[in-house]
């Protein structure tokens, strides 16, 4: 078995809060367990990884209090680099081969981002992490997630989410009715505004045919089985 082209491939979108464990800046202990849990899969899945900055800076947040948007932007996606490293590290002590690409060339933290040695890499079973967002002021890396698992052509893409496990009929930290939904389509997504990704990422996974998970982290092995493709959460498809 195996192969070029033969195995799963997934992207995992991990946003800022996964790292901060809900504070600013890296939690250590919070990361080595994501990547104790993507490691337990890299023998039978390809894993991509896009990372948000969140825990850091956003920059609709800071240009809200008198920065240049722009700029804070760009500190916005410089702090996404971070993320990639903690995460890289945590993943070569758990053995796991990984490279860095950053939309942003920093050559001595980070390969420059190149799609078809990305998929090299996702090839040789090594995971590929995308740091600094698109390189682009405006963008999210929710955007990036679906940009870069079309452009390496991943099976799905991944949100994983924290305090919640799944897509709801309304908030369901307000309305005790709200019912987790097992599907939904992309054109239910967009109508009833659900906000589990910006709708820029959505109209383009639902354009390209590209299923989106939506799953919370804190299940027991959740991002484990997330990647080998078990269905927990909420599954959003064409
Ligand atoms: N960002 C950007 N362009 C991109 C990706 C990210 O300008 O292509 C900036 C933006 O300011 C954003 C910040 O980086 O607020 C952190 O990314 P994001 O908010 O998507 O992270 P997450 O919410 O997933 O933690």
């Amino acid at each position: 078995t195996g192969g070029p082209g033969s195995r799963r491939r997934v992207l995992l979108k991990l946003s800022g809060e996964v790292f901060g464990g809900g504070k600013l800046g890296v939690d250590p202990e919070t990361v080595r367990a994501v990547a104790g849990q993507i490691a337990a899969t890299v023998d039978d899945v390809e894993v991509a990884i896009v990372v948000g900055g969140g825990n850091f800076f956003r920059g609709a947040e800071l240009s809200q209090s008198g920065m240049d948007r722009s700029r804070a932007d760009y500190m916005g996606m410089l702090g996404t680099v971070m993320n990639c490293l903690a995460l890289q590290d945590f993943l070569e002590q758990a053995g796991v081969e990984t490279r860095v690409q950053s939309a942003i060339t920093m050559g001595q933290v980070a390969e420059a981002y190149i799609p078809r040695r990305a998929i090299r890499h996702l090839e040789k079973g090594r995971v590929v992490i995308f740091g600094a967002g698109a390189g682009l002021p405006y963008f999210s890396t929710d955007t990036v997630a679906a940009q870069r698992a079309l452009e390496v052509h991943a099976d799905e893409v991944l949100m994983a989410k924290s305090g919640v496990d799944g897509v709801y009929t309304a908030d369901p930290h307000r309305d005790p009715t709200a019912e987790k939904l097992d599907t939904l389509s992309y054109d239910d997504a967009l109508r009833r505004d659900i906000r589990v990704m910006d709708q820029t990422a959505m109209t383009m996974c639902k354009d390209n045919d590209l299923t989106m998970v939506v799953f919370g982290m804190e299940g027991e092995g959740n991002v484990s089985r997330a990647i080998r493709g078990e269905k927990l959460g909420t599954v959003i498809t064409r």
